[in-house]
């Protein structure tokens, strides 16, 4: 009984120290009597019920201020079946070419965007368009050219745009976050990032660069993008990359197989990554700091995530990370919530400007610099 109680102070202290973390249990249940993220909910439409979207559909059983109210797929079949399950009613399943009719559609405030990546742009200024609040699933468009469009058109329609980025809310990383900005590591000298697994299918979307824009870099390497930007807690000024390939008929002309990057801060901090389609057990962060480090591994996946600081293990719960990302996304839909680390348009334009020029430096061997 007293380790019960003394798991449950530990679980209560570690959620007042995070104060967009909802109310869930250490095994992602969300019936656990914390203090709870109130108000009301947040109506979804899915769009494109492939993998990740079933992963998201059943993340959002458990949430207290998200409901899956509308469905999008060319598949008849899928939007039937998916239909029954989660009592989506026939007025609120669409297609791809039907879609905007959502617009009329008072039971969905918002459509996140779950779709190979080069449909993001387009099908996310639709849905701008449509009226309504788009979540849009990463790398959030193909380049930033894209991604700026995406950003503008959400902006004139007067609708939020936000970005799947989970590891946002994930407990252990905001806590290395906490860390930080404590300065309870010190000025950050380095941050290291490997993302990478050995892909299969050859024939899959994401080897074919007019669906996935890219390789390696597009699907797992943002994580490493990403997460230095918030690991380091500052904006690179500069970035050097090198691409290898040893498969050349399974990664294409313009499919990145691996590429290292560097990337570096106006603090004078580096980072150093690895993004790769052809190497397993490749999920690490790393951060140094003067005065101590933190170490994820883990960093990215579904989880849990593991990690440790100079000062020990990282102790904060697993939560099923999509069930907590879509209540905090709910929070700053409809209450205008600002997360510790930001998930909106402009924080997924960043990640593609540092993409575009990870690309630029890997075609031209050149440095780039990079500007606002
Ligand atoms: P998937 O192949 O499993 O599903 C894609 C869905 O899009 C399928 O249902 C497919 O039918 C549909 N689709 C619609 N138009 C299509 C077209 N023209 N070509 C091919 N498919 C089409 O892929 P996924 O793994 O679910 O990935 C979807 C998106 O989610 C990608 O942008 C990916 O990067 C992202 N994702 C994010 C995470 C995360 O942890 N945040 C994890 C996995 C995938």
């Amino acid at each position: 009984m007293n380790s019960r109680r003394d798991f449950l102070q530990k679980l209560a202290a570690s959620a007042l120290a995070m104060p967009f973390l909802s109310s869930y249990d250490a095994f992602g249940h969300a019936d656990f009597r914390l203090p709870v993220s109130q108000g009301p909910v947040l109506r979804v439409a899915l769009m494109g019920l492939g993998g990740y979207a079933s992963r998201v559909a059943e993340a959002m059983q458990s949430c207290k201020r998200a409901k899956i109210t509308g469905l999008i797929s060319g598949t008849p079949g899928k939007l039937q079946e998916w239909g029954a399950k989660y009592q989506v009613p026939e007025k609120s399943r669409y297609n791809y070419e039907n879609f905007d009719n959502i617009k009329d559609n008072p039971d969905i405030d918002a459509v996140y965007v779950i779709t190979p990546n080069a449909l993001h742009h387009d099908q996310v200024i639709r849905v701008a368009k449509a009226g309504k609040h788009a979540i849009c699933e990463k790398p959030m468009a193909l380049n930033a050219k894209e991604g700026q469009e995406m950003v503008d058109a959400c902006a004139n329609a007067g609708v939020k745009l936000l970005v799947g980025y989970r590891m946002h809310f994930e407990p252990k990383t905001l806590e290395v976050v906490r860390m930080r900005q404590a300065g309870e590591l010190g000025k950050i000298m380095f941050f290291q990032g490997q993302c990478g697994f050995r892909i299969g299918d050859p024939n899959q979307w994401r080897l074919d660069k007019a669906l996935a824009g890219g390789g390696s870099l597009m699907d797992i390497g943002i994580y490493a993008v990403n997460g230095a930007r918030y690991m380091v807690g500052e904006e690179p000024v500069w970035v050097t990359a090198q691409e290898t390939k040893t498969d050349t008929a399974k990664f294409k002309e313009g499919v990145d197989e691996t590429i290292q990057f560097q990337l570096g801060f106006p603090s004078g901090a580096v980072a150093s990554c690895l993004s790769t389609y052809n190497m397993n057990y490749l999920d690490r962060f790393f951060l140094n700091g003067e005065k101590g480090f933190a170490e994820l591994q883990p960093s990215t996946g579904y989880g849990p995530i593991k990690g440790r600081t100079n000062k020990g293990e990282l102790t904060q719960p697993h939560v099923t990370h999509q069930t907590l990302q879509m209540d905090e996304m709910a929070g700053i839909i409809l209450d205008n919530n600002k997360p510790v680390v930001p998930v909106d348009g402009e924080e997924g334009l960043k990640d593609l400007k540092i993409m575009d020029a990870i690309y630029a430096a890997c075609a031209t061997g050149q440095r780039q610099e990079l500007r606002g």
